[in-house]
């Protein structure tokens, strides 16, 4: 009994893509060949289909769901690890460097390809603080859900080229733009063998405006051991920064540091 319940976990981890296709298959089939009432049978069929549809929706926009594919969501340790998404750029990314360098954090930093090429001092800088470069692909497709597999792999290799090109390094993580997934971008990240990153705290700084706002609500939320998605595209989050580090240290929530961060990615 524990084992088919083990089995059956094991699955939905592995492949919840298969088993809500299984789920719509097994209500057709059932609706179809045992269901006499014609009011029924559709009822049951439409029931079935919106369910199948909704938790398809969930698995292309909510990249925590894992449904395509398995991405690494929670730090390693207790500590949190920041991470900063669409950047480089001239006017917040090197204030949000200045903060985190001023409390000897390391950060992940989710690169658009272009923006790295347009800014390669700011690239060596992270590098040379102790930073890890990740891939979020060259140009940030607004309908990267809508690429096929080509694209997509074309997307994450010439964001390699142009991060490589500056550090001599290929970015080894991955997060696809607004953390969509499909089976084209899952097909993708195995072939260019790339660790697909998310994350367990959302700030929504691509929302909130106010720093003051931004900072307490992520201050309300954040745990240790969680990633934390961040955006150092934005004002909001570089003004918020410095203050939202000082009182996580007031509280005793420790974020990962250089040497940790190495480790973690090897
Ligand atoms: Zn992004």
């Amino acid at each position: 009994m524990f084992a088919a319940i083990n089995w059956v976990r094991y699955c939905y981890k592995k492949m919840k893509h298969r088993i809500n296709i299984l789920f719509l298959t097994v209500v057709w089939f059932v609706s179809a060949l045992f269901v006499l009432d014609e009011q029924v049978k559709w009822t049951i069929a439409i029931t079935g289909s919106i369910v199948f549809f909704l938790v398809l929706s969930a698995g292309v926009f909510h990249f925590p769901f894992n449904y395509f594919m398995k991405a690494t969501h929670r730090f390693s340790s207790d500590r949190v690890l920041l991470t900063f998404d669409d950047g480089p750029n001239d006017h917040s990314t090197a204030q949000i460097l200045d903060a985190l360098k001023e409390h000897q954090i390391a950060a992940v930093f989710f690169v658009i390809g272009e923006k790295a090429k347009a800014h390669p001092e700011l690239i060596q800088r992270m590098v040379n603080e102790g930073h890890l470069i990740g891939n979020h692909t060259y140009s940030h497709p607004p309908l990267f859900a809508m690429l096929s597999q080509r694209k997509v792999s074309e997307e994450i290799n010439h964001c390699t080229a142009a991060v490589s090109a500056i550090t001599k390094r290929k970015p080894v993580m991955f997060r696809p733009p607004i953390g969509y997934t499909n089976p084209n971008i899952a097909r993708a990240v195995k072939e260019l063998h790339v660790r697909p990153i998310g994350w367990s705290l959302r700030s929504f700084d691509t929302v909130i405006k106010d720093p003051v706002a931004l900072r307490k609500r992520i201050e309300k939320s954040i745990r240790p051991g969680m990633i934390v998605l961040l955006h150092d595209s934005l004002p909001q989050t570089a003004a918020m920064l410095p203050e939202l580090l000082a009182s996580l240290r007031q509280k005793g929530i420790t974020c990962a540091t250089a040497e940790e961060l190495k480790q973690w990615q090897s």
